[in-house]
């Protein structure tokens, strides 16, 4: 039907073989054209979802888990991350991955191309140094000497060659100052409205991250203790979020 969503997670449990478990039972789901913010303290299980749904947590690393995690209809549990790039989920990972001793052009240049996994809109090389222009301004830099917002700009410019529906972006403010966490957050929005990608994002600067999400769901020690629409965060959410206590 219409209203399928893209991503459904229903019951998903991962446990380390160190016996922690960092998500538990965690139910999800994200409508096509979606932005969900995941937030949460600290050793919460963020990562470890974000981690579990782009295929970059191995199997062996996963002790317990639901049968029922779909992505567009498909199980999404023990699929390489090159296949589910290919299904359209790109990560953007918390520590920028960029590859040293390459330009920033090199970097875009080194994307695989893939045809379209049925994606809205094809995303070219042009499309990513219009929507960041300064990637063009660096494009002969070596991606070693940008800075962490320029990395940032990097990771996304790959992520977005890679044809995503799903775009999972972790942490994206991480060691940035505001104005540039601000101006990375407009271009998620930008990706969301005229990309037409569905966008699930882990994120500490909640209230930066707000206005471009409409729901947020908060984890505490792996499960979901709140799932509400961005509009309804309040003061107490936040509360709750820092304190652990009452949501
Ligand atoms: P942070 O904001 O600090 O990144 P997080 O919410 O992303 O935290 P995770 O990194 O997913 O949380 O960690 C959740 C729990 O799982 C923590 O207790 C952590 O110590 C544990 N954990 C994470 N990675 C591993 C691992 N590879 N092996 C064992 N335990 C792990």
């Amino acid at each position: 039907g219409g209203d399928d969503p893209l991503l459904q997670v229903t019951g998903l449990t991962v446990t380390y073989p160190n016996g922690v478990t960092a998500v538990r039972d965690v139910d999800l789901r994200c409508p096509k054209g979606s932005a969900t913010l995941v937030v949460g303290a600290n050793g919460a299980g963020k990562t470890t979802l974000l981690r579990a749904l782009t295929g970059t947590l191995t199997s062996e690393k996963i002790a317990t888990s639901a049968e029922l995690d779909r992505y567009r209809g498909e199980t999404l549990l023990r699929r390489s991350p090159d296949e589910l790039t290919a299904a359209g989920i790109a990560l953007v990972p918390e520590r920028t991955k960029v590859f040293p001793g390459l330009t920033a052009a090199e970097n875009l240049d080194v994307v695989p191309r893939r045809i379209a996994a049925g994606a809205d809109r094809f995303v070219t090389r042009d499309d990513v140094l219009e929507l960041l222009p300064r990637l063009a301004a660096v494009a002969r830099t070596d991606a070693a000497l940008l800075s962490g917002g320029e990395k940032q700009m990097l990771a996304i410019g790959r992520a977005l060659l890679t044809q995503p529906r799903l775009l999972v972006i972790d942490e994206l403010s991480l060691g940035l100052a505001p104005a540039i966490v601000r101006d990375l957050l407009e271009k998620v929005a930008t990706i969301r409205g005229e990309f037409g990608v569905t966008v699930l994002m882990v994120e500490q600067a909640v209230r930066a991250a707000l206005p471009v999400a409409d729901r947020v769901v908060m984890l505490r020690h792996g499960a979901v203790v709140a799932d509400l629409a961005a509009d309804q965060w309040t003061d107490a959410s936040e509360a709750a979020l820092i304190g652990g206590g009452e949501v």
